[in-house]
């Protein structure tokens, strides 16, 4: 829907560009996404999860590759202080990290620029600039994943239709939205190309009523693959009407196998000389864990028709604003 709900006209304006309806409007998502991000950073600190602060350069980040959904027109690469450092596409890397040595389970509220190509202004579901809840639990696994996600987005639906009642309802979502029910199906790429081809990411949101999970989806190295069966260890979630929100995977550590799959993938290992190095010292651990697109999960929970609605800077491919 995202799609096609977007388009000509009405890429998301900023702030001062707003009427007093807009501005309304947008102080009430705004409310939605603050009862989000204290549910959500509330339940995992009780859960005893670590907050960490995030980074914006380093000399590793994610690659992004290969990922046939990406999209990168360009990636951020500056110097400072003599050495080569790249804005985060995600923390991947410093999670990975972080979970093998001082934090076994530990979430990041985490800014990540992905400079996607413009033509994906027009999709509504793309953003150039967008924070991600990126959580890792070491020696986790997919069930562990699985239960601790959906027990976030049931309780947190639950607790906005009774926290945030007057926002849904003005904003129209209160009726439609309804917290889905635990545990939510999940589907295997390979069955989902044979229902739907090649454009199954697209299809999928259309046909379904709750959310799913998606497994076996072949993209970057930190993800693992089984050797015995060809089959990916990670996983998507797909929100009804909209698409994917969250992406996670159980993790390689295992040098040999880092060193092959980014040699196969032409990623360049020299960028990666830390966790190389870790990996061969047998310093990585097994872990698990996802990010969830902050922004997204919220465009489904007030049913915004362009992700940079519920931006209050938005950063559309493609636009560059003022601020
Ligand atoms: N942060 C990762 C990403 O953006 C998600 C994950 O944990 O795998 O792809
Ligand atoms: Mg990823």
């Amino acid at each position: 829907m995202a799609k096609e709900a977007a388009g000509a006209g009405t890429t998301p304006k900023p702030l001062h560009e707003l009427s007093r309806r807009g501005l309304a409007r947008k102080l009430q998502v705004g409310k939605v996404s603050t009862g989000t991000l204290r549910y959500l950073s509330n339940t995992l600190v009780g859960k005893g999860f670590d907050w960490l602060l995030p980074v914006v350069f380093s000399k590793s980040t994610d690659p992004l590759w290969p990922d046939p959904g990406a999209s990168i027109e360009k990636r951020i690469e500056t110097e400072v202080y003599g050495e080569s450092v790249r804005a985060t596409q995600s923390m991947i890397i410093h999670k990975l990290v972080a979970c093998s040595t001082a934090f076994g389970k530990f979430f990041v509220l985490s800014p990540n620029v992905r400079i996607e190509k413009r033509e994906r202004g027009a999709t509504g579901w793309h953003s150039y600039e967008f924070t991600q809840l990126d959580f890792e639990v070491r020696d986790g696994r997919f069930e562990h994943i699985k239960s601790l996600v959906e027990e976030l987005i049931v309780g947190l639906i639950g607790e906005l239709k009774s926290e945030r009642r007057e926002e849904l309802t003005s904003l129209g979502r209160y009726g439609r939205l309804t917290a889905p029910k635990a545990p939510f199906r999940t589907f295997d790429t390979a069955t989902l190309r044979a229902r739907y081809g090649e454009a199954w990411e697209a299809a999928l949101p259309k046909s379904i009523s709750e959310p799913v999970w998606v497994t076996n989806i072949p993209r970057e190295f930190y993800d693992f693959e089984d050797p015995s069966t060809g089959k990916w260890d990670n996983y998507d979630l797909f929100v009804p009407s909209y698409g994917e929100i969250l992406s996670g995977a159980r993790r390689e550590w295992e040098y040999e196998r880092i060193r092959a799959k980014m040699e196969r993938d032409g990623v360049r290992k020299e960028n990666y000389a830390l966790l190389l190095k870790l990996a061969k010292e047998g310093r990585l651990r097994p872990s698990a864990g996802a990010g969830m697109g902050v922004e997204r999960l919220v465009s489904w929970i007030v049913g915004a028709k362009h992700i940079g609605e519920v931006q209050p800077f938005p950063k559309v491919p493609g636009t560059v604003y003022d601020l």
